[in-house]
């Protein structure tokens, strides 16, 4: 019972955290558009536009998240999933953003296993997209999949800035973020997804040098305890 009532005290804590991550972009984009209906000789300006669309996307984000992370328990589904593909999608779904950050992305490797296809989705977009975010312009973003003997292993790794121990002893830790826009969400959903599948997530970072990401999924995804996380430098 104390164990519902913490998770219903994080979600509390959560929500009312993505309202205000929300309110920001929100009044930016109503003032954008107020300025827009003003000026209407100047109109719907290019740059204007770009700032609405990625104000736009991270609302998206932050809100997806969150409802990722509201799912209940029972909401992984498995089925046979082709990782190569789901990888290939995931990094299509960033490629826009690895372009703006002129980071390289790389796929490689194929494995099958049962597990739910949009949750490791969700979670894979939040480990890349932390990737892209952490690697400056000219650096590379690599993810990995081999089957294993008892599944699947997925590495993200990438070639940027790495984390210092104090960092990398807290990731994963709700709202813990050294980003300004940051939500501290994104590595506690994924460790979460992975968890309820069975599996592990393991972070080895140095810094200046780069991160890697270590996932280990079963082959057939069976309710695992949360928290399978374990950080290592
Ligand atoms: P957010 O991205 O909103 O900050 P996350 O939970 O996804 O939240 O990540 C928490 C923090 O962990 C980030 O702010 C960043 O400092 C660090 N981090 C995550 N992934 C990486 C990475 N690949 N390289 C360096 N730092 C990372």
């Amino acid at each position: 019972a104390s164990e519902a009532l913490a998770r219903a005290q994080t979600l509390e804590q959560i929500g009312s955290k993505v309202a205000h991550e929300l309110k920001n972009p929100l009044t930016g984009v109503k003032a954008l558009v107020q300025l827009g209906l003003r000026n209407p000789a100047e109109g719907a300006s290019h740059d204007r536009l770009e700032v609405v669309e990625r104000e736009v996307s991270r609302m998206q984000e932050i809100l997806q998240n969150y409802l990722s992370f509201t799912r209940p328990l029972q909401g992984v589904e498995p089925r046979r999933v082709d990782l190569g593909p789901l990888v290939s999608d995931t990094l299509e779904v960033l490629s826009a953003r690895a372009n703006d950050a002129r980071v390289r992305l790389y796929a490689d490797g194929d494995a099958m296993v049962e597990a739910d296809p949009r949750r490791l989705r969700e979670a894979l977009l939040n480990l890349v997209a932390n990737a892209i975010e952490a690697t400056p312009p000219g650096g590379e973003v690599f993810v990995e999949v081999r089957a294993a003997a008892e599944g699947a292993e997925l590495v993200v790794r990438d070639t940027g800035r790495g984390m210092p121990p104090e960092v990398l002893g807290r990731i994963g830790t709700p709202f813990f973020t050294t980003r300004d826009d940051g939500t501290g969400l994104g590595v506690v959903l994924a460790r979460s997804v992975i968890a309820q599948h069975g599996g592990s997530l393991r972070y080895e970072s140095e810094p200046g040098k780069g991160t890697r990401v270590e996932v280990t999924l079963p082959r057939v995804a069976r309710e695992g305890r949360d928290g399978a996380c374990a950080g290592r430098r």
